[in-house]
């Protein structure tokens, strides 16, 4: 796919909605659990979530390098927020990649329009196929469908009027993904004890109960499953740098502006604004560059340039508080609720030590 950048105009008016709907929300997002549902409809008419979807399909056809552009943009002011960002543009770009017309025709233009929100519950089987847990959803055939029973622990972006993407293992049959939308029967959302954050991320504990999922909602049925995963995985991943970009961005403004008034000691400290910058720029452009290949072509350059984003992001956010001092130890401060959310971009699967072990395991590949 040949890709470009947000354009100049494209990346103001989502910046503007950012800094004007999203920022003077975030304090409630992380403290309240505002769910910002307004804010991620508007960035969705605005193209916010469509930036890699063709223009066939009513995106914007920039590719995936705009959208971890888009992305980025939601985490200067909200890092959970990215997130949903993250979770409705991968919901479309899973249905883009689908080769089933059914769920494609019916679910993409909305989601990557913005006008039906969607979670995606992939954690658990992205770890399964990892060889790290056991798979929690299973179905069997019934008719051109599946009946399908299990939980899934935590989802994000979720709740009433939302669809949610998730995947099964099938008696006898390997894998299927598919969507789950709003009112199936059998489809049950529990509240998640609290978190330390992402408080208004939308996320419930997913449960469902001999849920029955027509042929039509079926993304990969298990004879497509594994060459379709493969045609997802890298967008999957590489969008996700976007989350941590933009949260470390947020983390150099906070630490310049320390540096205001506490520059004198705060030099003595790691992590300085100017290196944390050049290695940002770095992975920025490392990512925009596997964007612009063959999604498929590089994945343990892909797997390695997303979890320097969880590695850089956790330094950002630390040497953010270090900054800051005293006043970032406030709960009302920004550098307490960014050493959260960058905490978070290191554990949402694909997890740090996740990343670690599939890039230890793809090494030794090569090596043998
Ligand atoms: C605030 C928040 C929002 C999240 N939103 C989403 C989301 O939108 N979609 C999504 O798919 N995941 C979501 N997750 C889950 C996340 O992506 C990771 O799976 C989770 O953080 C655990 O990852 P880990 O690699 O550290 O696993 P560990 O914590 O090391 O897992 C240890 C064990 O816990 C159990 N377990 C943990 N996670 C899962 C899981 N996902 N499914 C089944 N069993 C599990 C298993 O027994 C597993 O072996 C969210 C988590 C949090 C905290």
């Amino acid at each position: 796919m040949s890709t470009a950048r947000l354009s100049a105009a494209q990346s103001e008016s989502l910046e503007t909605l950012v800094r004007e709907s999203l920022a003077p929300q975030a304090q409630a997002i992380d403290r309240e659990g505002l769910y910002p549902h307004e804010f991620l409809h508007a960035f969705g008419r605005l193209g916010g979530f469509s930036a890699a979807i063709p223009r066939a399909h009513g995106g914007q056809g920039q590719g995936l390098a705009a959208q971890i552009e888009a992305i980025a943009l939601v985490g200067h002011a909200c890092g959970s927020t990215a997130f949903l960002a993250w979770c409705q543009s991968a919901c479309a770009w899973y249905l883009l990649h689908s080769s089933n017309a059914g769920p494609r025709e019916r679910y993409l233009r909305p989601i990557a329009a913005g006008e039906l929100l969607a979670g995606t519950g992939m954690s658990n089987a992205v770890k399964h196929l990892a060889g790290i847990e056991r798979i929690n959803l299973r179905g069997r055939r019934e008719g051109d469908g599946y009946r399908v029973s299990g939980s899934l622990p935590w989802v994000s972006n979720i709740g009433e009027g939302h669809l949610i993407i998730v995947a099964a293992q099938v008696e006898n049959d390997g894998y299927i993904m598919f969507a789950v939308p709003p009112g199936t029967p059998g489809l049950i959302l529990h509240d998640c004890p609290d978190f330390a954050g992402l408080a208004g991320s939308g996320t419930f504990n997913v449960r469902l109960k001999d849920a029955f999922i027509p042929a039509h909602d079926v993304i990969a049925h298990p004879a497509q499953f594994k060459d379709y995963i493969l045609r997802i995985k890298p967008g999957f991943v590489l969008t996700q740098i976007g989350i941590g970009l933009g949260i470390a961005e947020a983390c150099l403004r906070i630490i310049r502006e320390s540096n205001g008034a506490l520059g004198h000691v705060n030099r003595f400290l790691d992590d300085q604004a100017g290196t944390l910058e050049a290695e940002l720029q770095g992975l920025r452009d490392a990512a925009g560059a596997l964007a612009d290949l063959d999604a498929a072509a590089r994945p343990l350059d892909i797997l390695r340039a997303r979890a320097h984003a969880s590695e850089l992001t956790l330094r950002a956010a630390q040497s953010a508080a270090l900054h800051a001092g005293a006043k970032g130890y406030l709960m009302r401060h920004p550098a307490q609720r960014r050493l959260r959310e960058a905490l978070f971009v290191a554990i949402v699967t694909p997890a740090l030590k996740h990343l670690r072990k599939e890039i230890h395991a793809l090494e030794e590949q090569q090596a043998a």
